[in-house]
């Protein structure tokens, strides 16, 4: 025996829990198991606990004995528990991972994964919990009548319950004000009573064209469906990567390899980028598997969202369909994750708590033993090269559907048009031209600008200032419809002043381009042109943005002009032309995936042309035809962009080259800011491993924003556990100052 454990006197075992409190602090806390709930409580369960001077919910992470924790310290209980509540193990692994791996509090990450509803303490309630009124003697009017004169309003709602036999307390309460307190009154005499209901009720839906069935999978299709299938059957982890072009029909893969993974007796979740972009996936998925389906939707109320939720957490539905926080969606057994769109920034999340979603799909996917089906026409290099070297498997598609033409792309040198009244426009002759042919067709038309508003500045015609927000470091942008300048960021409107308000002399002009100009523009130009502008401007009311796309896609309109909502997705036949106005956008951002991000644009937007029967053809305006992210998208050739560009990351240490983690501090005092960042570096530099350069810090691109001052530095290595390490050494050593913050981002994204 170890002499030392046989001299020390040992303690007492205390049955106690590990709790990720919902606070935001890093770690969990330790409290003691009251003995009247040791039995009904587990790993997973949601509990409420003390925590500082207040109550807390949080989810036990851990049971254990307490021998662990510090002599003489008393641990106090927990106070209860939310009862019925808990998260599934594989889930509750996946979140504590990513708790670790991005440095987040695991409390903070763990309700993630929950609806909001659970943040709070009390009675949870969903949308469908009604509460029905029924009577309690069904044919007795005997109360009826001694309530008629002392109680008239008690009488009619009586009346009502007994005629009706079951009446929703709110319809009673909405057709006669004051019936609540009156039902309260007649269950008090026994003559009613009540019951909760469950409502079902069927999410709205958009008024889509109906997508023909199809009978037979592409040869193509066939093989990648295989591949998915036999992974499922053997119900291993393992990640799959369906590389295929545009229109080559990867929703129909995805969407028979959940019916494989249903049959199988298994749960699906599907994410999208956007869920509001993709009413017709939405739709097509709805059609295939009817009340299985919970769509997770943050256009939802909160009651909806439970709602949802709960069908899920219940088994009654099996395939969620929702963006980046679907991956945590309470599917049981889940065997098939897929990720359509598996390279679109916004399965990342980069504000407050960090998490990548494709990421974390691989990770639940791991945990839950499922297979993990990542899809695009542009994987992203990290995907791509994980494929290459063999860590998934790579299944290719590279032809459209019934051998259709991919679109023709003709790039248009902005440089060359020599005639200054050319340049003012926002189509170039080519561009018109191939509009007018297009509308002669009775053909459709896609125009993609990736900047929305009218102008993109204003400027003095005497002293040259442009017309900056007071609270970010940007300028600002015109628009039309509300005659404003409006910033971007933290939402400043103001109007457009006679005089420039710096020198007090000259007249403001605005210069640039936004979506509402080029709308204005093709309105002017074609005037029988039916015209409808996609952006987030345009359609920021729920449904809005179903109508406008369902408009379209019934052929309701010729020509959509929008930002980069147009490029996601749809998949309407009509469209023969997309035409993209400024193909320069983007590629001279300070972030090292400014190129992929515009091969990736650039493919995606002409993939939404001659999806039909008849052919499509692009026309990209730019003032770079010669970059390489336009010649490569423009001949197809993502294997060679994925080449070129990895060598470049290899040559700096870039991802997937290696890994990285972005520092990000703010305050609204700009001195603050920077030393806390300066103070981060130094730490970093002071402990890190010879393995970690860390670079800067210097002041963020987008320097100010909402009024506070952003500094960044960026942290690289090779190994990603060396992130974590040095973080959590400056976590422990610098202290952040009052009113100051600090952001740690793993794999960025949101470089600016
Ligand atoms: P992707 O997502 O790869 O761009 P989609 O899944 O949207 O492509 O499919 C493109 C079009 O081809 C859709 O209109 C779809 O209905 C159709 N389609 C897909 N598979 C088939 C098939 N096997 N036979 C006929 N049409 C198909
Ligand atoms: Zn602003």
């Amino acid at each position: 025996m170890d002499p030392t454990t046989a001299t020390a006197q040992p303690k007492e075992a205390l049955p106690c829990a590990r709790v990720a409190v919902l606070a935001p602090v890093r770690g969990l806390f330790s409290y003691r198991l009251p003995g009247e709930l040791e039995a009904s409580i587990g790993v997973g369960q949601l509990v409420e606990v003390p925590f500082g001077r207040s109550r807390r919910r949080g989810v036990i992470v851990e049971i254990c004995d307490g021998r662990a924790e510090p002599e003489g310290l008393e641990l106090k209980p927990i106070c209860g528990l939310v009862q019925g509540e808990w998260i599934d193990p594989a889930l509750l692994r996946t979140l504590l991972w990513s708790a670790d791996y991005y440095l987040a509090p695991p409390g903070e990450m763990v309700f993630a994964a929950l609806p909001p509803a659970f943040r709070k303490l009390g009675r949870l309630a969903g949308a469908s919990q009604r509460q029905a009124v029924l009577p309690v003697e069904p044919g007795d009017a005997s109360g009826l009548t001694r309530l008629q004169d002392r109680a008239p309003l008690q009488a009619r709602v009586l009346r009502a319950v007994q005629e009706a036999g079951e009446v929703l307390l709110a319809d009673l309460e909405q057709r006669m004000p004051g019936a609540r307190a009156a039902v309260r009154a007649l269950e008090a005499k026994g003559l009613v009573r009540r019951e909760a209901r469950e409502l079902l009720r069927d999410p709205p839906r958009a008024d889509l064209p109906a997508p023909k069935a199809i009978e037979h999978l592409g040869a193509a299709q066939q093989r990648a469906l295989d591949a998915v299938c036999q992974a499922l059957d053997a119900q291993q982890f393992g990640v799959q990567l369906l590389h295929g072009v545009t229109g080559s029909g990867k929703t129909e893969v995805y969407l028979r390899a959940i019916a494989h993974a249903l049959r199988a007796q298994r749960g699906a979740i599907l994410l999208v980028p956007e869920i509001s972009l993709t009413p017709q996936l939405l739709s097509r998925v709805r059609d295939r598997f009817g009340r299985q389906v919970a769509v997770l939707h943050s256009a939802l109320g909160s009651g909806e969202r439970l709602d949802e939720w709960r069908r899920l957490k219940t088994g009654r539905a099996r395939v969620a369909v929702g963006a980046r926080s679907a991956v945590f969606a309470p599917v049981q057994a889940p065997g098939l994750i897929v990720v359509d769109e598996e390279h679109d920034s916004s399965y990342k999340q980069s504000e407050r708590l960090p998490y990548h979603g494709r990421d974390l799909a691989i990770i639940r996917g791991r945990e839950e033993s499922a297979v993990v089906l990542l899809g695009s026409a542009t994987p992203s290099l990290e995907s791509f090269h994980h494929a290459r070297s063999g860590r998934y498997r790579l299944l290719e598609m590279d032809q459209r559907i019934d051998g259709r033409a991919m679109p023709e792309i003709e790039l248009v040198d902005l440089r060359q048009l020599v005639d200054p009244l050319e340049r003012s426009q926002t189509l170039s002759p080519r561009l018109a031209e191939a509009l007018a042919e297009a509308l002669d067709r009775n053909e459709q038309a896609i125009l993609f600008l990736n900047r929305r508003g009218y102008s993109s500045f204003a400027l003095c015609r005497d002293c040259g200032q442009t017309l900056r927000c007071d609270n970010c470091s940007v300028a600002l942008v015109h628009h039309l419809a509300s005659d404003q300048l409006c910033c971007h960021y933290c939402g400043l409107s103001r109007k457009l002043p006679e005089r420039c308000p710096t020198c007090a002399r000259g007249r403001m002009q605005l210069f640039g381009l936004g979506t509402e100009k080029c709308e204005q523009e093709v309105r002017r130009r074609f005037p029988g042109a039916r015209v409808l502008r996609l952006d987030s401007d345009s359609v920021s009311g729920r449904g809005k943005l179903d109508a406008l796309i369902s408009r379209f896609a019934r052929g309701k309109a010729d020509v959509l002009v929008g930002t980069q909502m147009v490029t996601k997705g749809h998949d309407i036949p009509g469209v023969t032309l997309v035409g993209v106005l400024l193909a320069d956008l983007g590629l001279h951002l300070p972030d090292f995936r400014a190129a992929e991000r515009s091969f990736q644009l650039l493919t995606q937007v002409a993939g939404r042309a001659g999806r039909g029967e008849r052919p499509g053809r692009v026309i990209v305006q730019t003032f770079l035809p010669e970059h390489e992210s336009i010649v490569l998208a423009r001949e197809g050739r993502f294997v060679d962009f994925f080449e070129r560009e990895l060598a470049r990351r290899q040559a700096l240490g870039y991802p997937p080259a290696g890994r990285l983690l972005l520092v990000r501090t703010s305050c609204e005092d700009a001195q603050r800011s920077a030393e806390l960042a300066r103070q981060v570096a130094a730490s970093m530099r002071r402990h890190g491993p010879d393995t970690v350069r860390v670079l800067g810090p210097v002041a963020s691109p987008l320097s100010r924003i909402r009024g506070r001052y952003r500094w960044q530095l960026l942290v690289k290595c090779e190994r990603v556990g060396d992130l974590q390490r040095v973080a959590q050494a400056a976590l422990r050593q610098v202290r952040v100052p009052a009113g100051a913050k600090i952001l740690f981002d793993v794999d960025p994204v949101d470089m600016l």
